[in-house]
């Protein structure tokens, strides 16, 4: 492991943005004169990529980091970092609401870069145009396969740069099933269809979204193999990636085992050479995923996951996954032992469960799955299993946005939202993980694993060096803690120990509080292409590419569509 970091040390980049970094700061001449922006003194640097561990200070300007050294330095604005960690911001690549008051919490949390991942949006040249100058930390998102599914199977617009969530939720899930159907998640597509969809997507790539988004755990049915391959394709052919919440998740049974459907995914992203990100790896079999990415990436494929450490998920009485079908059947649970309801502030009885299914199927539910209180340890001690919160909008009781004034403690929803970096802080602590491994979870791996799909933003964030993005948290390693719990009142309390975090080189939350109306975020997208890059597919030009040709042609429609 120290080898392949070393090497870092000496890739040009580096070296160049070292060098530039001196020209601006005068490295080297002995000139302390140097006034920089920010400094951050007598802190411990932590750097997962280099391994460098020491107490230095830090100087930062115009959005960079210009120098780390054990020399005095001065400038506008000083923090003392004594007793403290310095290290990269975190990166998050599952926060769906990227709401105001969502993006505040998370930033208590020392999360300086925020993506919507696996759900993502449409249009995404008017949704980046949309939070321009607007956002307190770094934001992107992937194109939504489910988006371009509901528009080809359920006829729906989904025009503005609004069609993200929580309107899949709340609105377009409910809107997409008024005829009676949910096409999205039931519908087969064909041929043509297939065209459409990744036409549509194509088109959202084009203009610089950052991979796929796909659903398909929702939509299990209605997306046959070879739809969710094309797809994959499709985000491989520009070298982005494809973010999943994969097929039978959380299926324990036979033959719909969870593993299945990343084995699905994985078996693709390697045919193809296609990047392959797998959200909230938490559920049974989860060893047998991590053993298979883990050996992939020893072949130098880019395929990762994500994990959120949390012992129960969030949902509705309406979800499948908690009906007793296969909550009971398949999982094996007890509903008076895993379904809490915040509301009632207990564990519901089966007979409750069934007439809130009934009678509100979208009430809110909290559901813990008993083994991940032995798994969540073992999480946090896996090497590339990055850290991602799956945070959903930040709404009160009543599903109305609490806004960037919003009390923490009117947060109705998973605390997940909240808490996430800090419980993994916690317990890797607890479990005598060392803190560089809880770092590269939390910002250098998902830096590296997106910044490896061409991702400039991100080859130059997730390092605490020189040259590097000034994206910084500064957290007590000692006390750092969470405070989001699954009662109600609590959900959407923000972490503590972590008093200063910046981001591009602006402090955005000082002496524990996020500062309003800062916003230095800036948007992480690819540049918009001139042309698309998908080609339709056909029985034909499946014929072309992969059967000889002899003189009776190329025979008849193989592929039955
Ligand atoms: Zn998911």
């Amino acid at each position: 492991m120290s080898s392949e970091r070393n090497r870092f040390l000496f890739r040009p980049a580096v070296i160049a943005s070292v060098l530039l970094a001196c020209v601006i700061a005068g490295c080297g001449n002995g000139n302390t004169q140097e006034t920089y922006d920010v400094v951050i003194v007598n802190g411990r640097v932590m750097d997962p990529e280099t391994n460098f561990d020491g107490v230095r200070n830090v100087g930062i300007k115009n959005g960079r980091i210009v120098t780390i050294t054990e020399e005095q330095i001065s400038g506008t604005e000083t923090i003392d970092a004594s007793g403290h960690v310095v290290t990269a911001g975190f990166i998050d690549t599952e926060q769906h609401g990227l709401d105001p008051w969502g993006v505040k919490v998370n930033l208590r949390d020392g999360v300086t870069t925020q993506m919507d991942f696996e759900v993502g949006v449409l249009n995404v040249a008017e949704w980046y145009a949309a939070k321009d100058g607007k956002m307190q930390a770094n934001f992107g998102a992937v194109a939504g396969q489910e988006y371009a599914r509901m528009r080809v199977h359920d006829g729906m617009e989904l025009a503005g740069p609004d069609v993200s969530m929580p309107y899949t939720l709340l609105v377009h899930r409910p809107e997409s099933v008024e005829d009676g159907v949910e096409g999205w998640s039931v519908t087969k597509s064909s041929f043509d269809q297939i065209n459409q969809i990744h036409e549509i997507l194509d088109e959202e790539l084009r203009q610089g979204a950052l991979g796929i988004g796909s659903l398909i755990g929702y939509a299990g049915k209605g997306i046959i193999t070879y739809e969710m391959y094309t797809s994959q394709k499709l985000a491989g052919a520009y070298g982005r990636l494809t973010a999943v919440h994969h097929r039978f998740h959380p299926s324990a049974a036979t033959p719909t085992e969870n593993q299945m459907g990343a084995k699905e995914l994985i078996a693709n992203a390697m045919a193809l050479n296609a990047p392959l990100e797998i959200h909230h790896d938490n559920d049974y079999g989860w060893w047998e995923n991590q053993e298979l990415l883990r050996l992939a990436r020893e072949q130098g494929y880019n395929v990762w996951a994500t994990y959120y450490p949390w012992i129960a998920g969030s949902g509705n009485y309406g979800a499948s996954v908690v009906a007793p079908d296969t909550w009971e059947k398949l999982m094996g649970y007890k509903y008076e032992e895993t379904i809490y309801d915040p509301q009632l502030d207990k564990y519901v009885t089966r007979d409750e469960f069934l007439k809130f299914a009934k009678e509100e199927p979208g009430r809110t539910l909290v559901a813990f799955s008993p083994p991940r209180k032995q798994w969540l340890p073992e999480w946090t001690k896996v090497p590339h299993f990055t850290v991602a919160g799956d945070g959903m909008p930040g709404l009160d009781v009543n599903a109305e946005f609490l806004g960037w004034d919003g009390a923490y403690e009117d947060y109705a929803g998973h605390p997940r939202i909240a808490g996430t970096h800090a419980v993994v802080l916690r317990i890797a602590r607890e479990n005598g993980v060392p803190l560089m491994h809880s770092l590269s979870q939390l910002s250098y791996w998902p830096a590296k694993h997106v910044g490896d799909t061409g991702l400039k933003a991100l080859q130059e964030r997730g390092r605490m060096q020189e040259g590097m993005v000034a994206d910084i948290v500064v957290f007590d390693a000692e006390n750092v803690t969470e405070h989001a719990t699954y009662q109600t009142g609590s959900q959407g309390l923000p972490s503590t120990g972590i008093p200063y975090v910046l981001v591009n080189g602006t402090v955005v939350v000082k002496d524990s509080k996020v500062l309003k109306d800062v916003y230095p975020g800036q948007p992480l997208r690819f540049p918009v292409e001139e042309n698309g890059r998908y080609e339709p597919i056909s029985a034909e030009s499946w014929k072309e590419t992969n059967l000889i040709e002899t003189k009776e042609g190329l025979g008849t429609d193989t592929m039955g569509n």
